[in-house]
């Protein structure tokens, strides 16, 4: 194992999906310090900050999301290269290398539900790595102090296709109003939907915002594909949005009341029994909608069919543990009544 001297990021946590030998630290072209302190975590600290912004981007928390590694990779590489100039606190992670090298979603657990403590439930190295990437967290928010702007925008890909191709998970505000300019973020950045929770989350991106009040999203982008078969340029609207925000510190803004489709979750479909099942094809899409009194899914225990009218489904999935999320159903919201700061 050897330390971090090239500009690949990716390929070299790939080459040491267990961990690194030791941190390192660096200098880029711009003065900034760039450290490693461990497999797939990287804080750049800028010589020149020209916004109070704490950042922090994620990618390949499932392994085979490869798209958004890749465009993380990329900017890190102009970073070192000086044609990126860091003017915000920056931690880069690339979440579950050890699936990423076996091209799996997960290896043994899936990561985006051991957040928040959830890890404490399991064994192996996925729970370790989030109780980490928590740490990682922890030290970079904890680092920049209070009375910074902190976000975190986790970023993903979905295997299944999508009504929205990029949509954001909102994570649950209590009550609490949404940020105006989030949302205008997200819209900047190409995002066509958002889904307000309605609880917390073991996601690594609610993490950020339980434990330090962060304005932090799962961001869903497009399709898997494999490393190197990606249409980079179908990233371009967030790739720009957020090198701006890296090197200007600015969040660019999109009219999201006239471009943001809005959902509230009404329903979280559990899976009640070893018989459930949904009652669709394997390649419905995401936010497919269904009929009031339409079946969406049975088991032995019960039947579940659409309350409202115009309800739509999101993350179908009935190969999870008897207790276990199966789908969100959702209802669209009309922008005029977010309740917006
Ligand atoms: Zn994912």
């Amino acid at each position: 194992m050897t330390q971090f001297t090239g500009d690949d990021f990716l390929a070299y946590t790939l080459a040491n999906p267990e961990g690194i030998s030791s941190p390192c630290e660096r200098k880029l072209p711009d003065g900034s310090r760039l450290i490693v302190s461990d497999t797939g975590v990287m804080t750049l600290e800028p010589a020149n900050e020209v916004a109070p912004v704490d950042l922090v981007l994620s990618c390949g928390v499932h392994g085979n999301e490869t798209a958004p590694m890749e465009l993380v990779r990329d900017m890190v590489s102009d970073l070192i290269h000086g044609r990126l100039t860091l003017g915000v606190r920056l931690l880069v992670i690339i979440g579950n290398p050890v699936a990423a090298t076996k091209a799996q979603r997960f290896d043994e657990v899936n990561l985006n539900r051991l957040f928040s403590g959830a890890h404490a439930n399991h064994q192996g190295h996925e729970a370790e790595r989030a109780l980490n990437l928590e740490a990682a967290v922890d030290r970079f928010f904890d680092y920049g102090g209070a009375g910074r702007s902190r976000c975190h925008y986790d970023l993903h890909t979905a295997i299944r296709g999508s009504e929205h191709e990029k949509f954001a998970v909102h994570p649950f505000m209590d009550g609490k109003p949404y940020s105006d300019t989030q949302l205008g973020f997200l819209t900047a950045c190409g995002i066509e939907a958002v889904l307000f929770s309605n609880k917390p989350s073991t996601t690594f991106s609610y993490y950020s915002k339980g434990a330090h009040g962060a304005a932090a999203f799962t961001l869903e982008l497009g399709k898997v594909h494999a490393f190197g078969d990606n249409d980079l340029s179908r990233f371009t609207r967030i790739d720009q949005a957020l090198r701006l925000l890296i090197t200007e510190g600015r969040f660019a803004r999109g009219d999201w009341k006239q471009e943001l489709v809005c959902f509230d979750v009404c329903h979280e479909l559990l899976k009640d029994a070893d018989d459930f099942a949904l009652n669709f094809s394997d390649d419905l899409n995401n936010f497919a909608l269904f009929n009031k009194g339409e079946l969406v899914a049975f088991s032995s225990a019960k039947e579940y069919r659409a309350r409202e009218s115009r309800e739509a489904i999101v993350f179908p999935n009935a190969n999870v543990p008897v207790g276990g999320r199966a789908a969100l159903m959702l209802k669209a919201v009309e922008p005029d009544e977010v309740d917006v700061i």
